[in-house]
């Protein structure tokens, strides 16, 4: 008889609440941390010290504002897809970076965002592992579950000059535009005991509360207005991956505007919409298309209207049921 060989090493399945645990104690500051020149703004309840205002909860995706008390819920699954859509949008905008620099030379001059309209990243971008990210966070969006074989993990640790710190840090800016939305709610005392229709301006007035936090000052450089912009961008795009997952529940569950609205609200309200040939439209712009047409995400830019067209894509994806995207995830 052979002994049966037990030693080495087992793979236990991680749970998002492992996973994304390092990070919690930055989630709690992220609000704090991403316009930190309006830290008077905020109520001094978000200010304290080892906070007990951020409760982490088990199931599906999501943040609330509690009712009644000052406390905002985060599950794990919820942080867990934003950090996976920041990780998505990452791998993406680095591919797309290198397509431009191949099309035009690297180092060269690109007159301007508008000339990389023809780039097409496709090819590339089918090499790595975004589409599973984005399918995983959106399985995370119907109910939690283990971290799924072959996806990156998170690294709470890593440096800012590397990928995976980059990656974190684009989690905490998206991260911190979601709890701002919620600690907006507790400012403007919303409750859930209204009607549907005046929910769904409580939802728009927390967005504003959100964006204008991090927005309204003129003294903010402009490369963390383009940071800024950015995290707010994965942000509204993790909130469309939620639409598509929520427009399976009965009319009654979907108590928020879509997605597509919130994007035009936000560009409104930070008067994005002034500079249509900037490069963080582009990007948002190519991170839009990707996760919403995914059978070409290469066809990304167009040399007028790309903001017009991404909004029309995001209008027509949410809309129109063969554009709802990983549809067999789960
Ligand atoms: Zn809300």
């Amino acid at each position: 008889m052979s002994d049966e060989n037990i030693q080495g090493k087992v793979n236990v399945p991680k749970s998002t609440r492992d996973l994304m645990c390092g990070f919690h104690s930055a989630v709690s500051t992220s609000p704090l941390r991403i316009a930190s020149e309006r830290l008077g703004d905020l109520p001094d309840w978000t200010l304290q010290p080892n906070p007990s205002w951020l409760r982490i909860v088990g199931g599906r995706a999501q943040f609330a504002a509690v009712p009644g008390e000052n406390v905002i819920e985060a599950s794990s699954a919820g942080l867990a897809s934003v950090w996976l859509v920041s990780r998505a949008a990452l791998t993406l905008w680095n591919t797309y970076d290198k397509a431009v620099d191949r099309h035009f030379g690297v180092g060269d001059e690109v007159a301007s965002a508008s000339a990389t309209a023809n780039v097409d990243f496709g090819p590339e971008l089918s090499k790595t592992d975004f589409s599973q990210t984005i399918e995983y966070a959106r399985a995370l969006m119907e109910n939690d579950r283990c971290w799924a074989e072959g996806i990156a993990e998170p690294n709470p640790c890593a440096a800012l000059d590397e990928f995976d710190g980059r990656v974190g840090n684009l989690f905490l800016g998206a991260v911190a535009w979601i709890v701002l939305h919620e600690i907006g709610h507790k400012v403007h005392r919303d409750t859930n005991l209204v009607g549907a229709q005046t929910r769904t301006l409580e939802e728009v007035e927390a967005d504003r509360f959100a964006t204008a936090h991090i927005f309204d000052s003129t003294s903010v450089p402009a490369t963390h207005r383009t940071f800024r912009f950015m995290s707010v961008v994965v942000a509204i795009v993790w909130l469309g991956l939620m639409d598509t997952v929520l427009k399976l529940l009965p009319p009654e569950a979907q108590t928020h505007p879509p997605a597509y609205e919130r994007l035009w609200s936000m560009l409104e309200t930070t008067s994005a919409l002034d500079e249509p040939d900037s490069d963080k439209h582009t990007y948002a712009g190519v991170l839009i298309k990707a996760v919403f047409n995914p059978e070409d995400p290469g066809a990304a830019c167009t040399p007028q209207g790309l903001l017009g067209e991404a909004f029309e894509l995001l209008v027509s994806g949410f809309r129109s049921s063969s554009m709802t995207p990983h549809q067999d995830s789960g």
